[in-house]
């Protein structure tokens, strides 16, 4: 087995450890993750996808799939095996007639994003911008516009795809139906997909952020009255809450023309206002694109990360008392994000991704550079995640970490669950794409 070998095969450069460019290219959003690929192929097209998958299998190395690089968990960096990079990969092609885009397998969403608005479209995407279109949309794909056009995964129409054999299938609706379901939220699991196509929606481009600020002591009777008002949001509301320290903003992005948000807002004063908060308002203006690049700097590359995510169905008052118990040390900053609109339309039978039933998504996130405080802080988050667990329904497949097998199961309930498995012996019968959250061809 050679490099030269592989590099002969592909179109794309081949590194391997040493090389100019290697420690650059392995590197991912968790700086945590110090894996070292036998080589990383920098795919430039499908046919150098094939060929790198085909290398793999012959020489049994593992295979790491990389868009992003966000998953927490690094899983597309494999220690010794061998790393697709689809970042070459990266154009955004806007049919603005039809209304669709064409996306390459290794896009971010910032191009995705910009693309679409170049022609007053959009699509749902995720809240950051340098976060991968594969990643995010492969596990569903949640973001300020879902409420209204579903996750991002609902508004995908076909798919390309390099199976585990290195064939390359046009999936859809009619072709090969089942793996089109399973693509629509089973993760990375059934083959590298090479593009995506969105359906897109006109988007003017407004947006306003709501936020109310106060701190924890005063918030218990804050964050029910939030919680309150919206159960029946606008679904151009997104109702969400964060937890900085002690500091605490409960409110609500929205997308679409300000005027009618900002009496959502006055609503929201009301409501905290009459449970007797003083919170502090901070109402923002945006752009659609400013919006979706808001939170680029804070969620920099490079820091240490660890994270845990739950689904909770209801907010019950419980499950709110826990999440503002923030008296123990080292506890991750927390953000909640409402679901429900157009996510709750679909059936849950209807694609792979199944906790549609969701009201909130909750997320605790710690952020550290000292590797001293790994162990301290991954241990405060974990217990704090454990309070809320049994207020939980559920998890967001793409915010599971260290979760493993019993991860898996709580983002797909069990029907999802052995379909997914039949669809892995169908299409990757030796979990040649086991680096992800792995849904395995027999029971785990
Ligand atoms: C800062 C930040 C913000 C986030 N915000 C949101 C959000 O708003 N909404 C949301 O839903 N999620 C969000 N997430 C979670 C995000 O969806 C996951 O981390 C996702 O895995 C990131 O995808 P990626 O392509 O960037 O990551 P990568 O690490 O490159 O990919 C993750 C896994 O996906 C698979 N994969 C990726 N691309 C392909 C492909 N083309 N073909 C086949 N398999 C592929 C592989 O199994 C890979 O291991 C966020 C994450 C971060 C770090």
């Amino acid at each position: 087995m050679t490099g030269q070998t592989l590099r002969n095969r592909v179109e794309g450069a081949v590194l391997e450890p040493g090389e100019p460019g290697y420690d650059a290219a392995r590197a991912v959003w968790n700086g945590m993750i110090d894996r070292r690929p036998r080589y990383i192929v920098q795919c430039t097209s499908a046919a150098d996808v094939v060929e790198a998958v085909r290398f793999a299998t012959e020489h049994q190395l593992a295979i790491g799939v990389r868009c992003g690089g966000h998953a927490i968990t690094g899983h597309a960096v494999p220690d010794g095996g061998l790393m697709i990079d689809l970042r070459p990969m990266g154009a955004v092609t806007v049919d603005p007639v039809a209304r669709r885009a064409r996306v390459q397998g290794g896009a971010l969403l910032g191009a995705l994003d910009r693309a679409s608005q170049a022609h007053g479209l959009a699509t749902t995407a995720g809240n950051v911008s340098h976060t991968g279109v594969g990643g995010l949309t492969l596990g569903g794909g949640m973001g300020w516009l879902a409420r209204r056009l579903g996750l991002a995964c609902d508004t995908v129409t076909s798919f390309e795809v390099v199976t585990a054999a290195g064939e390359i299938l046009r999936v859809d609706r009619e072709h090969h139906p089942e793996l089109f379901w399973g693509l629509r939220g089973g993760g990375g699991n059934f083959g590298v997909v090479t593009e995506f196509e969105f359906a897109l929606s006109p988007e003017p481009g407004q947006a306003l952020s709501v936020e109310f600020l106060l701190p924890v002591a005063a918030a218990p009777g804050a964050m029910r009255a939030w919680r309150d008002l919206g159960t029946h949001a606008d679904r151009r509301a997104t109702w969400n809450a964060t937890i900085d320290g002690s500091a605490v903003s409960l409110g609500f992005v929205w997308v679409g023309d300000p005027e009618p948000g900002t009496k959502v807002a006055d609503q929201l004063d009301d409501a905290l206002t009459a449970v007797g908060a003083a919170p502090q308002r901070v109402v923002e203006p945006l752009t659609y694109l400013q919006l979706q690049t808001r939170e680029d700097d804070t969620e920099a590359h490079a820091w240490r990360r660890y994270w845990k995510g739950h689904y909770f169905t209801e907010l019950v008052d419980e499950a709110i008392d826990a999440i503002l118990d923030r008296r123990a040390p080292d506890l991750p900053n927390v953000s909640l994000q409402a679901y429900g609109g157009a996510i709750s339309d679909v059936p849950a039978e209807a694609t792979a991704f199944a906790r549609r039933d969701t009201a909130f998504e909750f997320v605790a996130a710690s952020r550290w550079d000292d590797p001293v405080d790994d162990d301290a802080l991954m241990t405060a988050a974990r217990r704090y995640a454990a309070t809320l667990e049994p207020y939980a329904s559920g998890a967001y497949v793409n915010a599971l970490s260290d979760d493993g097998a019993p991860g898996v199961r709580r983002a797909y309930p069990p029907a999802h669950l052995a379909r997914l498995r039949a669809l892995k012996r169908r299409y990757d019968p030796g979990n040649v794409f086991h680096l992800n959250q792995n849904i395995t061809p027999a029971d785990a």
